[in-house]
């Protein structure tokens, strides 16, 4: 008996999604449009909380079983990056000069996936936690959402936990690791985008294949 797995129409509604963020990119602290995209898109899955504002623009959606047990944190990344898109894809940035050229909307929608998996088959004991931080491009945005502990405290591993980050270090779309245990800061002080910016900025492309 199938227990998880995404529908055809999940895959379908889910690339159209990545690609509507693709298109309207947002960069650090202005994630506002993106974030109230996520939050349109997780109440549907009536997850157990969801927090907007974390430092910045930051969501956070909790899936709670109610019963005491770990919290699993993964995070995504609200933020597109300052750099041109050029390509000819119907799904290019319709925004001059910005480009989610990191992968952070395939971020966001693999998430987004996890959550309707989690709304259909909801964890046994303690919880899951999807966090969207808002400024990872500019290394802000974890530390703002982790000196907000009055609220974050709501979802934010108590006793055992673990945190995790979908990374997009490979220089492959289809290669995605979850790295970073038991701190929600995990992978913080490398933004995805600094090792593109001691070189030339590719236009273009990117590393995230854009394509899919
Ligand atoms: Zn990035």
């Amino acid at each position: 008996m199938m227990h998880s797995g995404l529908s055809n129409s999940d895959l379908v509604e889910l690339t159209a999604f990545r690609r509507l963020l693709h298109r309207y990119p947002e960069i650090s602290g202005e994630e506002w449009e993106t974030a109230a995209r996520i939050v349109a898109a997780l109440e549907p899955l009536s997850p157990s909380r969801i927090l907007t504002g974390l430092g910045g623009h930051g969501v956070a959606a909790a899936f709670d079983s109610g019963v005491a047990g770990p919290t699993v944190l993964f995070r995504a990344e609200l933020d597109a990056l300052p750099i041109q898109e050029i390509n000819d894809l119907e799904w290019v940035s319709q925004v001059p000069g910005k480009g989610h050229l990191c992968g952070h909307d395939g971020h966001m929608t693999i998430l987004l996936a996890l959550g309707r998996l989690l709304s259909r088959h909801p964890v046994a004991r303690g919880r899951v936690v999807l966090m969207f931080q808002p400024s990872e491009e500019d290394g802000a945005g974890a530390r703002a959402v982790v000196a907000d502990p009055p609220r974050l405290g709501l979802c934010h591993p108590s006793g055992t936990g673990a945190a995790f980050r979908l990374s997009c270090d490979t220089g492959r779309a289809d290669e995605l690791r979850l790295s970073g245990v038991g701190d929600p800061l995990a992978g913080q002080n490398r933004p995805c985008g600094q090792s593109r910016r001691r070189g030339v900025p590719r236009a273009g492309g990117g590393r995230a294949d854009p394509r899919d």
